[in-house]
């Protein structure tokens, strides 16, 4: 109950009330918050954004800088079938997946260029999966590490990739001599999100500017045994984009957003496209083990438990934008 509300009821039933002034909302007192909202569960993210963010003292890469491709065996993960509908077709840094519909194939997010032929289209196949089948692509944010394979699903198998707007706008501005060239514009998302329909399977895309402008979340359901849950899929977590208070207050709303979203929408699994987040890579092995009856699945948490990652962000994003007043 809000502090006016009891107020006016105290003055109705005639009696006095005392009410405790709140403590005020510090950089301190919202670390402080974020790290209770982790918990266990995300004891690795609160570190990376609440502790020590990444944009607090950059060192920017220069723009001529040679790029390196890192050794395949600091990388390289095999796939993995993970719900009876949900495939991990990452490595083990960045995820990326295959959702299958009664009509194609939906990918989640592509890796760099180097990895998209070992990992995704390679991954599939020796899963059963026929890249052909790839009608979308879905890119969480148009940044190297999750869209330079879009491209090659695009050109080789007509898939129709998925982006935000703005993160559209950055992505035809590189060269096509690009890592992975360059996909043409399909399907871009606006502020107010989109529904992408497949074979009786809904991808929600939640518009979550912050960690890129044009950040998309999505929301889906996967399969485990006759249960049906629902995936919160976390676009962008890192603050790695210029420090300015604005970009943490876009941020911090999206958090709050998807918060939103997951009650909404009654989702139970917590996911994101950098393995460090979610443990992608073990909880795709674990989930080659058998179970023991009524035991749940490696990913399968709860509301409360999915909607704390998205008060943390938003804790750590505003405790960020009130150290800079
Ligand atoms: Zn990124």
């Amino acid at each position: 109950m809000n502090r006016s509300l009891l107020m006016a009821i105290a003055l109705l039933a005639g009696s006095p009330l005392v009410v405790e002034a709140a403590a005020p909302v510090t950089p301190d007192s919202l670390v402080a918050a974020a790290k209770r909202a982790a918990g266990r569960d995300y004891a690795g993210t609160f570190l990376r954004i609440c502790v020590a963010p990444d944009n607090l003292n950059a060192v920017p890469r220069p723009a001529n800088a040679p790029r390196v491709v890192p050794d395949r065996a600091t990388w390289y993960a095999k796939p993995y079938k993970v719900f009876d509908n949900l495939y991990f077709v990452g490595t083990l840094i960045h995820s990326a997946w295959a959702l299958t519909t009664a009509d194609g194939i939906i990918v989640i997010d592509t890796l760099f260029d180097y990895a998209v032929e070992p990992e995704i289209v390679a991954g599939m196949k020796a899963l059963g999966l026929d890249p052909r089948n790839i009608k979308y692509v879905l890119i969480t944010h148009a940044h190297g590490d999750h869209d330079q394979g879009a491209a090659l699903l695009q050109s080789r198998y007509g898939a129709k990739v998925v982006m935000g707007s703005v993160d559209w706008d950055a992505t035809l501005q590189r060269p096509e001599t690009a890592p992975g060239g360059v996909p043409k514009r399909d399907i871009a998302v606006g502020p107010e999100g989109l529904k992408i329909k497949l074979g009786g399977t809904t991808v929600e895309a939640v518009s979550t500017p912050g960690h890129s402008p044009g950040t998309l979340s999505y929301l889906f359901p996967v399969k485990d045994g006759n249960r049906t849950l629902t995936v919160a899929y976390s676009g962008g977590t890192a603050f790695n984009f210029p420090r300015r208070k604005e970009s943490f207050a876009i941020y911090r709303d999206s958090a709050a957003k998807m918060h939103a979203a997951v009650g909404a929408a009654g989702a139970t699994i917590l996911m994101t496209n950098h393995t460090e987040f979610d443990g992608a890579y073990d909880k795709a092995r674990i989930a080659q083990l058998p179970r023991s009856a009524g035991e749940k699945h490696p990913y399968e948490t709860d509301v409360a438990t999915v909607q704390r990652y998205f008060e943390m962000t938003q804790d750590c994003a505003e405790a960020q934008r009130l150290s800079m007043e």
